[in-house]
């Protein structure tokens, strides 16, 4: 039989959509679908790096939407502010309800079927060189193709039929509340409007933030699930914080509530990302960064990635796992060889002494705080052009 399509893209955030776009861009006929209506909320900082962007082929300025330039952030320590300036432009602040709407709309204006409110449920393989995928949607519809890529981020369905998903993974608790607030007040709220404030919690297992972008705050806090029995618990004290430094007046019974996610680390506990006529990628792969919880990035180059290697594949007429293991190759060189040792492990066999004096000194020198927060964990590079 001749399936319905050559690609099926089971989710539409930064992933799903970049891997839609560079397909359709290779002429494929390829289904993007999403449980969700676009513009849909997604819990997250939003904030973006310069070679996301670039990925995307995406200048800050031919974006319509929000998008707050970040030339500089701070690290707040036992309420004083270390803060760190970059020359230019080093990192970028957008709202995901909007971004995720832009890059959706963008692959399916370029020619990607999407399809919205369409909940995956169950997937089925046929083997052979004349096989194919059935995707099967709650709803009782049901789409084939030669190929499927699993971007349906943490839940993705692909991901938990052919993921081989451990137990052992180290994943990240976080909360997060965005609102539209106003710039003007905002400006008064914090002398740091536009910039990214981190507050590392007092054990150092995780972070919380306030970071200004436009019109918008956004207000978070994300742990080591391994470390976290309830993560109000955490969040509480974090708000006591802001309502004493004045970063909330008169604008907490504004805030809209806090909504919570979970996701994995690319904490080299490894699943299994590709098999025969299946990818994972973004969330989905568990790729978010081990430092610092970056995931918009992997999502989009790890897109790529699939999309790149589904080309070959669709042009060679082959959907075996040994075709399709160009993705881990392409995913290693960019992510380092997953081994099974895990971060979180790692982390917790570092007496809680240690770890804190250390993450102190980092927070407080200058030099390091530049170099291994900005830099290696939050992706900080100067924008030159
Ligand atoms: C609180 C918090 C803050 C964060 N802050 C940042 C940050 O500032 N910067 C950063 O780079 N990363 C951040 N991250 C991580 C980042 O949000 C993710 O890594 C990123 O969204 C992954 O993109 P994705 O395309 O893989 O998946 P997602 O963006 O999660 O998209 C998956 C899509 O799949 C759809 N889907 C799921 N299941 C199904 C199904 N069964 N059927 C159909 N569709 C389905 C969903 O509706 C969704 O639209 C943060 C995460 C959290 C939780």
């Amino acid at each position: 039989m001749t399936p319905d399509f050559d690609a099926i893209v089971v989710g539409a955030g930064p992933g799903g959509s970049n891997a839609a776009r560079k397909l359709v861009r290779s002429g494929w006929k390829t289904l993007m679908l999403d449980r969700q209506r676009f513009p849909r909320l997604k819990i997250c900082a939003g904030w973006i790096t310069p070679p996301a962007l670039k990925l995307l082929d995406l200048k800050p300025g031919d974006y319509p939407h929000t998008i707050q330039p970040f030339a500089s952030g701070s690290v707040v320590l036992n309420d004083k502010y270390y803060v760190t300036d970059f020359p230019t432009t080093a990192s970028y602040g957008i709202i995901r309800t909007e971004f995720d709407a832009f890059l959706a709309k963008r692959a399916e204006s370029e020619g990607a079927t999407f399809l919205q409110d369409v909940r995956i449920k169950a997937i089925e393989r046929v083997d052979g060189p004349e096989g194919y995928i059935t995707v099967r949607a709650e709803n009782g519809q049901s789409w084939t193709a030669r190929l499927i890529i699993g971007a349906g981020g943490t839940g993705c369905p692909v991901a938990r039929q052919w993921g081989e998903k451990s137990k052992e993974e180290t994943i990240i608790q976080a909360t997060e509340s965005e609102t539209r607030i106003g710039a003007d007040v905002l400006k008064k709220l914090t002398p740091y409007y536009g910039t990214t404030e981190l507050f590392p919690e007092p054990d150092f297992y995780g972070y919380a933030w306030y970071v200004t972008k436009g019109d918008w705050l956004n207000i978070g806090i994300g742990r080591f699930s391994h470390k976290t029995r309830q993560l109000d618990e955490h969040r509480q004290p974090f708000m006591e914080l802001l309502r004493k430094l004045g970063r909330l007046n008169g604008i907490e019974d504004q805030l809209v509530g806090f909504g919570r996610h979970a996701y994995k680390l690319y904490d080299e506990v490894p699943r299994k990302l590709f098999g025969d006529r299946f990818m994972l990628i973004g969330d989905a792969g568990g790729f978010a960064s081990k430092w610092a919880g970056e995931g918009i990035r992997p999502a989009i180059e790890t897109g790529a990635f699939a999309a790149a290697v589904a080309d070959e594949a669709l042009r060679a007429g082959r959907f075996d796992a040994q075709q399709l293991s160009k993705y881990r190759q392409l995913c290693d060189a960019a992510y380092g060889e997953q081994k099974q040792t895990r971060i979180g492990s790692l982390l917790s066999n570092i007496p809680a002494s240690l770890q804190k004096s250390l993450g102190t000194m980092v927070c407080k020198s200058a030099g390091l705080r530049k170099k291994l927060i900005f830099e290696v964990a939050f992706g900080f590079e100067p924008v030159t052009e």
